[in-house]
């Protein structure tokens, strides 16, 4: 086994919990199997996807990681114990990330709902993500004609269960380090293993059963920063065409895991969704015509929570059409007639033509990652502000502005400074009603402050 003995003083931040060892805190790597040889030895050089131990300079032991000497993050350390990486151990890790997200108050059940099974370096298994669907396929949904087109009645999930049977599950996967997509075979198949065999991980002792279709979305950016190429497709079973129906918050939802963006649905705003219905239905007691714009809307996640709640004008913007064909769909599953518009459009654009006069009762802000690494935060801020500025702007007195960033390198108090900032450029005062995170089944690992990327803010503007 290869060592890797970091430079003095490069250990603090690995002894608190961080998993990467970056290319320039290695002072020197040695090979383990070799006794030390008179004169100068050869070079000992790591192999990319290969398994190495991590040291301090004081050849403290801080763990075991993948390495990849092509990237700027050489090793991803997986384990703090010297334990191998073979199928046991992928089985090992999955089944204990499936077996916390059965725990705690967030009443996961995994024979309903779609989850994040397993999110990376916060799961002990860095550069694998997971997303796990339950549902149906949409045409089977659609030909069993569970909506009624005369009275617009949402679909539910006992009607679908009622009469298509049990749901099948769809499985979306990322690899996103080198170690890991040079053992993708064997995590499949440890995945596998686990949902087929091991009930014992689940409350009710009932296996979570075979995936329909396991379908590849290793096509984020940071893959070629690892050296990977971009991979999509299916790569076990089959995927529907027209895509699957899928409940959240019991609101049906169609995913298409082979076009849609990601893993095909962003779970990890459920909570928050549910959250900002909430606040929708206790304004539309009162109002009559409550309006929402919902802006990076992608394919109605907020929109479609929030118009269920009870809102009569919901917008839905995006730069997709595929997204906006989507909330289209959406919005016929949930019976929700003409109360959603969709508008192609660059949301930076479309913010600016407002006319004055044009406002909302609450305007929802969910763009993607402005800031990807730490040194674009500066522009990105420029972003996020921009828009939060507008959207202030927009809300009648009283209005909710739910503001989110998915930006690690963006922190907690960062965004809550230029919210501060945006609102007293419009001269507007603002209410902090609530400040979320990510749900349970996206984690937070300690001392990885990459894992706590989601923010979400619930203010009110004060009338
Ligand atoms: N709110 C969504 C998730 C948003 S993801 C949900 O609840 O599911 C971000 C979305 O922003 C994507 O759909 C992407 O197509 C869109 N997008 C990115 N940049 C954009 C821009 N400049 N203008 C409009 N849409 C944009």
């Amino acid at each position: 086994m290869k060592r890797i003995v970091l430079k003095h003083g490069e250990e603090d931040r690995i002894r608190a919990g961080h998993p990467w060892v970056y290319d320039n805190e290695v002072g020197k790597i040695l090979d383990g199997f070799t006794a030390p040889s008179a004169g100068d030895p050869a070079p000992v050089v790591l192999l990319p996807g290969e398994v190495a131990d991590v040291e301090s300079s004081r050849k403290t032991y801080l763990g075991r990681a993948l390495v990849n000497p092509n990237s700027k993050i050489i090793a991803r350390i997986y384990s703090p114990s010297k334990e191998g990486m073979d199928k046991g151990f992928f089985k090992r890790r999955i089944r204990e990330a499936v077996a916390q997200r059965t725990v705690g108050p967030s009443n996961y059940d995994l024979h309903r709902h779609s989850l994040r099974l397993v999110f990376a370096e916060a799961d002990f298994l860095p550069g694998i993500i997971i997303d796990r669907f339950v549902g149906w396929p949409l045409n089977k949904v659609e030909s069993a004609e569970l909506e009624s087109a005369v009275s617009l009645r949402p679909i539910m999930f006992e009607d679908a269960e009622a009469a298509l049977g049990k749901p099948q599950s769809w499985i979306a996967i990322q690899f996103l380090s080198f170690g890991m997509d040079s053992r993708r075979e064997e995590i499949i198949a440890a995945l596998e293993e686990v949902l087929e065999q091991d009930g014992f991980i689940i409350p009710d002792g009932i296996p979570l059963g075979t995936s329909a279709g396991i379908v590849e979305k290793s096509a984020a950016k940071v893959r070629e920063l690892e050296g990977l190429p971009l991979r999509e497709g299916l790569i076990r079973g089959s995927f529907p065409a027209a895509g699957i129906v899928i409940f959240e918050n019991g609101i049906p939802f169609m995913v298409n895991l082979i076009d849609g963006q990601k893993t095909g649905h962003f779970l990890d705003q459920r909570d928050n969704r549910r959250i900002a219905a909430a606040y929708a239905q206790a304004a539309s007691a009162g109002k009559p015509v409550l309006r929402v714009l919902d802006v990076f809307s992608y394919t109605g996640g907020f929109g479609i929570h929030l118009a269920r709640a009870g809102a009569a004008q919901v917008t839905c913007v995006d730069a997709s059409a595929a997204a906006l064909e989507t909330v289209r769909i959406n919005a016929g599953l949930n019976g929700l007639g003409d109360s959603i518009t969709t508008v192609e459009a660059d949301v930076f654009e479309y913010l600016r033509r407002r006319p004055a006069e044009e406002l909302y009762d609450i305007i929802i802000l969910d763009p993607p990652a402005f800031a990807k690494t730490r040194s674009a935060l500066e522009g990105a801020l420029r972003g996020y502000k921009e828009i939060n500025l507008r959207a202030i702007n927009m809300l009648k007195p009283g209005g909710i502005l739910v503001t989110c960033s998915c930006s690690y390198a963006l922190d907690e108090i960062r965004f809550r400074y230029m919210i501060t900032e945006a609102a007293a450029d419009a001269g507007k005062r603002l209410i902090m009603l609530d400040f979320r995170r990510q749900p349970a089944d996206h984690p937070v690992l300690v001392g990885y402050d990459e894992s706590l990327y989601l923010k979400c803010g619930f203010y009110r503007v004060a009338g």
